[in-house]
């Protein structure tokens, strides 16, 4: 029996990620600051601990593991990443989190996954809302929008680092925009489709959605299994450079919340305020993912949409 150990297992794709290794018929250890928050574990053991303690973390990988996923970090939609208020724990926990691993998993033939983000491509290639380029090739010379992407941005240079010096067994991940069921929906640091989905659901007929900014800035959407199915296939495989895991369908914001409203039968207007919105336009560029793991993702979003909308309705 294969062992994998989940860090950040009680977030949301963590937890999608142990129920999935589990029906694999995996031994799954998670470990997280907290349990998940709309679901009961199926990890056989969950570890409540802080991943910043080098000597916390040092414990963890006494055990032995085939696999460790490494998705602990300090994040939130655009309301948490953005107003610069979280700026210096952003960085700093997430930064110590990777630091730790990367130290502990040294001299070990442990495959390490690491989730690093979109966020990470310069803020230039995305001013045309239309025609955003995030091909993997373009994420240097650096400067993504938000300290967030700066931290993922390191992160991934630091494993790539331990790759080159320690031999390091890594995979690297760029995940776009993931959605779904048991998910963040309110508080501050939920994303676009599950803010949307729960202003749509607590709507009344004739109300106006508040969507931030033009709602003409643009994003692409990848439904939760085919994230988890992205990830299985990367680490199958011998990819060793940061690849893009997200949908190639861009929509607006605007026509997202459209999506949504149509879905619940409401009629309902947007009302377009300010807000923190991030870049003008991302979407994922599938190119390489397709020419080196053959396969990309193709779920359409609004099936996506509509299993996340009946989602959020039921819990409101
Ligand atoms: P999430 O916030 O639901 O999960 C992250 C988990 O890490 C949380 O449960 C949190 O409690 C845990 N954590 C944070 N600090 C910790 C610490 N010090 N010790 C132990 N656990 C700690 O986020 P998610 O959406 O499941 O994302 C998982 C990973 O994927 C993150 O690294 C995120 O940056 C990355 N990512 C996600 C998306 C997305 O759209 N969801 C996009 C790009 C990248």
């Amino acid at each position: 029996m294969k062992r994998a150990l989940v860090l950040g297992g009680g977030g949301f794709i963590g937890n999608h990620l142990v129920k999935r290794l589990k029906n694999k018929g995996y031994m799954v250890v998670a470990v997280d600051l907290k349990y998940p928050e709309f679901d009961t574990t199926s990890a056989d053991e969950f570890i409540i601990a802080d991943l910043r303690r080098q000597d916390v973390v040092k414990e963890i990988f006494t055990k032995d593991f085939d696999e460790v996923y490494q998705l602990a970090a300090d994040m939130g939609g655009a309301g948490f990443i953005f107003t610069g208020e979280n700026d210096a724990d952003i960085m700093h926990n997430s930064a110590q989190i990777n630091i730790n691993v990367a130290e502990t998993l040294k001299h070990s033939k442990t495959k390490l996954f690491y989730s690093s983000s979109a966020c990470i491509y310069p803020e230039e290639n995305q001013i045309d809302a239309q025609n955003p380029n995030c091909a993997e090739d373009s994420a240097f010379p650096a400067n993504p929008d938000s300290e967030y992407g700066w931290e993922k941005l390191f992160s991934e240079r630091l494993y790539t680092s331990y790759a080159r010096n320690y031999g390091l067994n890594v995979r690297i991940a760029r995940f776009h925009n993931i959605f779904g069921p048991l998910g963040t929906y309110i508080g501050g640091r939920e994303k676009a489709p599950a803010a949307i989905a729960r202003k749509v659901a607590e709507a009344t007929n004739g109300d106006a959605i508040e969507v931030w900014g033009s709602g003409e800035q643009t994003r692409s959407f990848l439904y939760i299994d085919e994230c988890l199915e992205g990830i299985d296939r990367l680490m199958t495989s011998e990819v060793r450079e940061p690849i893009n895991i997200g949908s190639a369908e861009m929509v607006t914001i605007n026509e997202l919340t459209h999506m949504v409203i149509a879905l619940s039968g409401k009629d309902l207007s947007i009302k377009n305020i300010d807000g923190p919105i991030g870049v003008n336009g991302r979407c994922s560029d599938n190119r390489l993912i397709a020419s080196l793991l053959y396969w990309q993702p193709n779920y359409p979003l609004q099936q996506g949409m509509e299993i996340l909308y009946n989602w959020v309705h039921s819990k409101l």
